[in-house]
């Protein structure tokens, strides 16, 4: 049992987590870099601790800060949030081996899952459907490569088994194409992820992505809290979720959550979770699992009624998961708008003091954000200011409440990216439900020409 919670993080999510802790009467300790000084979330927690300079790898990124802002502030366990050090297994280690909690998975799950390769020879171990390709890495030998590529079928992508973020993918869409393909994606790995190692596997030319909350504590129970849709993406980053994704049969997807669910038995992975997958003309597709909280949860929180960050802690603490499969129910539909302080045309980071700051309310509104009026958005960070969230008994209410809810939201000062999710709103192909992941892109390609035409 621990009763003083650091939060590893800062933002939208530091505030999120801070609200779970209140609420289970849980003290709360933020860390903050300088330009974050006057945050609301630091100002909210019980405790506050600056733990360097702006640059991340100074502060959010320093661990040896961070465990001595733990050590001082007198915390018991560690929220990582998402993004900055919740994948990374040796900042969960060192969490441990300062005899602390990581409210997370244990260490061994975190580098398992990290790894491409690893992860998807373990689904696939554990009956969860695969992109089609070998579930080792690429040898050396090219013509051992090109058996491989040729066996799969031409397109393939190349991948880098340590890769995140978009990076370290190549489509191949020809044999002439393949061995450049290799050896550029194996450079680059080798550069930004410190690790070599390529694998390959079946190019989907226009799937969907829809992804599995699971939910696992350590007395054997594993959940699965439902689908979301993330197909409205731009590089690879996603823009608007929803939950459930829409138009799926609801026995295929409880078939893909049993899968993830008994995988997470097999691998006696710990807390939350999610399991991504393509979705292409009918079929589930594992590409990979994100070991932590996503940005994405509150839309499955909407529809399944469980507070995961609160379920997070107390799994952390030894709880067993008071509900049961059969207790988990989709109810209704949630959308969310990721608002984030950026140009909506040319999609430049946009930081600076926001002077206008209306939000929306009203019945099935849910804003998770750490600014106000007067905030400013540091140029440091990732760029991600508010989370608009609306649920709805249906997919048409969810939606008539985002167009609600964005019309009454009002940022000034800086300039945002609600005029791109208004847009969306009233895209004929969304309204319908179901685009693929190249939608968001298409419609923007689209945008620029009918610019050049006027
Ligand atoms: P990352 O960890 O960098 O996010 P992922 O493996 O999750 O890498 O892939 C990111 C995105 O790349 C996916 O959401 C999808 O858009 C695209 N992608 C990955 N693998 C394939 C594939 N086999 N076929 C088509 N698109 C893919």
């Amino acid at each position: 049992m621990f009763d003083k919670v650091l939060i590893a993080n800062r933002g939208e999510i530091a505030l999120r987590i801070q609200r779970a802790c209140r609420e289970l009467g849980v003290k709360t300790v933020a860390v903050y870099s300088e330009p974050d000084a006057d945050a609301r979330y630091v100002r909210l927690a019980d405790d506050a601790i600056c733990i360097g300079p702006a640059s991340p790898g100074q502060s959010y990124l320093n661990a040896a800060a961070l465990l001595f802002a733990a050590h001082v502030s007198g915390a018991e366990a560690v929220h990582p949030g998402y993004g900055f050090l919740s994948e990374n297994a040796d900042f969960a280690t060192a969490v441990e081996a300062a005899g602390l909690t990581f409210i997370g998975p244990a260490p061994q799950s975190i580098r398992a899952m990290g790894d491409k390769v690893a992860a998807k020879r373990a689904m696939r171990a554990a009956g969860v459907p695969c992109v089609p390709g070998p579930d080792g890495s690429l040898p050396d030998d090219p013509d051992a490569i090109m058996r491989i590529a040729d066996e799969i079928g031409f397109p393939v992508i190349v991948k880098a088994a340590g890769g995140g973020g978009g990076r370290g993918m190549r489509v191949v869409r020809e044999p002439a194409q393949l061995f450049d393909a290799v050896s550029v994606t194996r450079e680059e790995a080798r550069r930004a992820f410190g690790k070599p190692e390529l694998y390959i596997e079946k190019f989907l030319e226009h799937p969907r992505h829809v992804e599995i909350q699971v939910l696992c504590d350590t007395h054997g129970t594993s959940l699965w809290l439902g689908s979301r849709d993330c197909s409205l993406q731009r590089r690879h980053q996603k823009v608007l979720e929803e939950a459930p994704a829409p138009g799926i049969d609801p026995e295929l997807i409880r078939e893909a959550g049993e899968r993830c669910a008994d995988a997470c038995r097999q691998i006696g992975y710990r807390g939350a979770g999610t399991f991504e997958f393509l979705f292409e003309d009918g079929r589930f597709y594992f590409i990979e699992m994100n070991t932590r909280l996503q940005v994405e949860h509150p839309v499955t929180e909407m529809t399944s009624g469980i507070d995961i960050v609160r379920e997070q802690i107390r799994i952390a603490q030894g709880h067993a998961l008071t509900v049961s499969q059969r207790d988990i129910r989709t109810r209704g539909h949630a959308l969310e708008c990721r608002i984030n302080a950026e140009d909506p045309f040319s999609f430049v980071p946009c930081p600076g003091r926001i002077d206008t700051w209306e939000l929306p309310g009203g019945n099935g509104v849910r804003v998770d954000s750490h600014m106000s009026c007067g905030s400013v958005v540091p140029p440091y960070y990732d760029s991600l200011i508010a989370k608009v969230i609306t649920h709805g008994d249906t997919r048409r209410e969810a939606l008539e409440r985002m167009r609600g809810a964005l019309s009454e939201l009002r940022i000034g000062g800086i300039r945002t990216n609600v005029p791109l999710h208004r847009a969306m709103l009233g895209d004929p192909g969304f309204e319908v439900g179901g685009v693929d992941i190249h939608h968001l892109e298409r419609w923007l390609e689209q945008r620029k020409q009918n610019d050049a035409d006027h």
